[in-house]
């Protein structure tokens, strides 16, 4: 089957492909010619009607095990709708869109987004920023317009913000590469740990006034800019790079998710931090890594423990 092996599709295709094609599809980027057990990774496995059955540990299985796709009752046909506006969209899907695109209920659509999300999620990087890196933080949360009159928080601009979760980030000049997480607080005990962890010592860090820096120094080349004073350049001493990618992240969340539950930030970030790292990556290259992605995510996961698991992966 011909469309089943395709490398590349368009929203069209993916409309003429029959069930059948979707899972060869899946098989061909899993496995290439040759389907691999999921249990014991051997690579000699039987082709039965509708299912996979390994010649060494006898076990049978479907294209979906070990996938992102397994435990899912939802056609494959709606999964790759679904992977093609995450991947080949520059704005994000809401669930409530992409259940009437797709003819799901607004709960599944919300849970096929977040497993497609955490197919993106990077977990821990292996090398660390370096050369020129920025660094900054912000508030994700409601906006005080957008409140009801009786939940408007008095004062809350800037770093006061108590309702609103904090996130740093860092971003890599010349590459552009970011990386950003939520965090408890923006206390100094709490950020230098996460910039040493992924900025290389020596390296020449840029930053604005605020005080929680100060001891950056000491590892770096350290750089400010004093927003307090009106100041946002100061030869190369600027955070525009990663304040562009907060209001990427901000305009995604305010204008399309409208509001986001602090447990389910880490999965926007992520998204957010994989849509500006890959920017110029093509749709389609992106399509095939979540095909051939086995990280899964359970519903009792997303909606209990992710948030304490990624928060102690820190
Ligand atoms: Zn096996």
């Amino acid at each position: 089957m011909k469309e089943g092996k395709k490398r590349s599709f368009t929203l069209l295709d993916i409309m003429s492909l029959t069930e059948e094609d979707c899972k060869q599809q899946l098989a061909f980027n899993r496995w290439g010619e040759k389907p691999v057990c999921p249990y014991c990774d051997h690579d000699k496995c039987y082709t039965t009607k509708e299912r996979y059955k390994c010649s060494k540990c006898r076990k049978l299985f479907s294209v979906r095990v070990g996938t992102p796709f397994e435990d899912s009752k939802i056609p494959l046909k709606k999964w790759f709708v679904a992977m093609y506006f995450v991947t080949h969209h520059t704005k994000p899907i809401s669930s409530h869109q992409l259940a009437k695109d797709i003819e799901v209920t607004q709960r599944t659509a919300w849970f096929m987004l977040h497993r497609l999300r955490n197919t993106l999620c990077e977990n821990g990087y292996e090398d660390k920023l370096e050369c020129v890196v920025e660094i900054d933080e912000t508030y994700v949360g409601g906006k005080n317009r957008n409140r009801h009159w009786d939940k408007k928080v008095p004062h809350s601009q800037g770093r006061s913000f108590k309702d609103k979760t904090p996130v740093v980030g860092m971003l890599e000049r010349g590459t552009g590469k970011v990386r950003a997480q939520k965090v408890p607080d923006t206390k100094k005990k709490t950020l230098m740990p996460i910039i040493k962890k992924n900025i290389k010592k020596g390296s020449k860090v840029m930053t604005d006034e605020y005080r929680v820096y100060c001891d950056l120094h000491l590892d770096y080349t350290h750089k400010k800019v004093y927003h307090n004073r009106g100041q946002y350049v100061d030869g190369d001493a600027h955070t525009n790079g990663i304040e562009g990618f907060w209001s990427l992240l901000k305009r995604g969340i305010l204008g399309v998710y409208h509001n986001v539950s602090p447990k389910h930030l880490d999965f926007y970030i992520s998204e957010a931090q994989y849509k500006y790292n890959t920017r110029k990556m093509k749709g389609q290259k992106k399509f095939n890594k979540i095909l051939k992605s086995d990280k899964q995510i359970s519903y009792a996961q997303l909606t209990k423990d992710f948030s304490s698991e990624r928060n102690k992966r820190q």
